[in-house]
């Protein structure tokens, strides 16, 4: 086969595969480049999947399978991606990250049934890796059926963690017995499948549903490391790399998320957060003062600075859009327009800017927590639309409260706070809310994008 052989020409791609994998994760930094980046990551793996099938000298029968496969999977993928509403993303994601949990699963389990031709070093590989994935595809399944609403229960019992770590020896017990008594080991080939499928079930169950974007982005982390293994037993090196890349972003995701809520990965998995958790906190004394539509627009049209917080009711109402109006019409008076984003506001990291991004905020309007908190001093109005916990100034001041520790948008600090949201509802916390029966702070109840077309309406009124 002359000077490139079919090898050579694999690893060759593969390794412009890396490079394009590489390139869209940098890319995938910024906001501005994030789209592109998307779209190299893309094209990198539709490289891989076609210089794979078209160098690994398949059956027909198994090519006819493959083809179809990717057809089927390609069209579901895009109708839904296509569909999903900007809400449902972390449970869209999570069915697919558990996907790839399952594929790296399977990968395992044809490895281990095919038998003994395999070193142990492979063997032990197959195993880690297909715990792992299949650990994953049922723990993200449970994950989106609890954000998809089919599971409403976080489902607990006295001595739980003592049966999960059960499972968890069976398992790694089982695994054991599959590398080194391969020969006879069907039964408990199935049996070590089994139970990791079990063991992800068990682990996610009591998860409260709230939790479930961080457990989604450990399981993106498990997915990716799957793959990584997967990659090593199938000797492919754009699944070891690809798992990698997908296996540390995950975990530097997960770790992000983790911080920027203060809190660690154990009191994510373990602690049921936001679930009766108020009554840990020292509760909100006050009560809260309502305003007309047409007084906090006349307050805003006057005012010289105004800071707009955006938060997971921003999402819900699908508000950007009639919100980046408002600010134009206040941007048209001469007021000067900031966006405050918090790292946790929403419910996955960098939703907010998405959200701003698809109305057409310009980027230099947006700023970070660490930049634009010493503004609020020096800012006439803030305007909270559909953000709780992310303004909530008992995460600074009250230490017995569940989010202390939590960095928070010094809205309080503002002198007239209008809050828009649609009643006394709490945040993900479940807390009370210190910066909503503030004196400088008034309410203006309504869905989220039905409140800023009416404050459209009346900054127009102004003369
Ligand atoms: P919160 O969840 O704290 O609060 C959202 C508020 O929006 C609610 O109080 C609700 O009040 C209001 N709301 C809901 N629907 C609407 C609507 N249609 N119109 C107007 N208001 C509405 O949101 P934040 O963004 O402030 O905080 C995010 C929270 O999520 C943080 O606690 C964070 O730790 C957590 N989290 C974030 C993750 C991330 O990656 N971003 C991941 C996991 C958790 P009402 O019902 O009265 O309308």
């Amino acid at each position: 086969m002359g000077v490139f052989s079919s090898q050579s020409m694999i690893q060759v791609s593969y390794l412009v595969v890396a490079f394009l994998f590489i390139v869209g994760l940098k890319r995938m930094s910024s906001p501005v480049t994030a789209a592109s980046g998307i779209r190299w990551a893309g094209l990198g793996m539709l490289l891989a999947t076609i210089v794979t099938l078209a160098f690994m000298g398949a059956s027909q029968t198994n090519l006819i399978l493959v083809v179809s496969a990717i057809l089927i999977g390609s069209v579901l993928a895009w109708v839904t991606g296509k569909r999903v509403a900007m809400t449902d993303m972390p449970q869209m994601i999570a069915l697919y990250n558990g996907f790839g949990g399952g594929a790296a699963a399977a990968i395992a389990a044809v490895e281990l049934f095919r038998g003994s031709e395999h070193s142990l070093t492979h063997l032990a590989l197959a195993v880690i890796g297909g715990f792992i994935g299949a650990v994953s595809f049922s723990g993200s399944l449970i994950a989106f059926g609890k954000l998809q609403g089919l599971i409403t229960k976080s489902i607990r019992f006295a001595g739980q963690k003592f049966v999960n770590l059960l499972i968890l020896i069976g398992t790694v017990g089982l695994g054991v017995v599959v590398v080194f008594g391969i020969n006879d080991a069907p039964p408990a080939i199935s049996l070590f499948f089994a139970l990791a499928l079990v063991l992800g079930v068990a682990m996610t169950l009591p998860i409260g549903g709230a939790d479930m974007p961080v457990v989604i982005s450990l399981y993106n982390a498990l997915t990716g490391l799957a793959v990584a293994f997967e990659g090593f037993v199938l000797d492919n090196a754009a699944m070891i790399i690809a798992g990698t890349v997908v296996g540390s972003a995950g975990t530097l995701l997960t770790q992000l998320m983790a911080k920027a809520m203060n809190r660690s990965l154990g009191n994510v998995l373990f602690a049921n957060f936001g679930e009766g958790s108020s009554a840990a906190c020292a509760g909100v004394n006050g009560t809260q003062k309502a305003i007309e539509a047409s007084d906090a627009g006349v307050m805003m049209a006057f005012s010289q600075k105004v800071i707009v917080v955006p938060g997971y009711g921003l999402a819900v109402a699908q508000a950007q859009h009639k919100v980046w109006e408002l600010c134009q019409l206040l941007i048209e008076r001469g007021v000067t327009v900031k966006f405050a984003i918090h790292p946790v506001a929403g419910r996955m990291p960098g939703h907010m800017n998405v959200l701003l991004a698809e109305a057409g905020v310009p980027y230099e309007l947006i700023a970070d927590l660490e930049e634009i908190n010493a503004e609020f001093e020096t800012t006439d109005v803030a305007l909270i639309i559909g953000a709780n916990d992310v303004v909530n100034p008992l995460a600074r001041t009250d230490p017995s409260s569940p989010i202390f520790g939590m960095p928070s948008l010094n809205a309080d600090k503002v002198k007239n706070v209008i809050v828009i949201k649609r009643g006394q509802g709490q945040g993900f916390s479940g807390i009370d809310n210190a910066l909503f029966v503030l004196d400088q702070t008034r309410m203006l109840y309504g869905d989220g994008q039905a409140a800023a077309n009416q404050l459209i309406q009346a900054v127009k009124a102004v003369e």
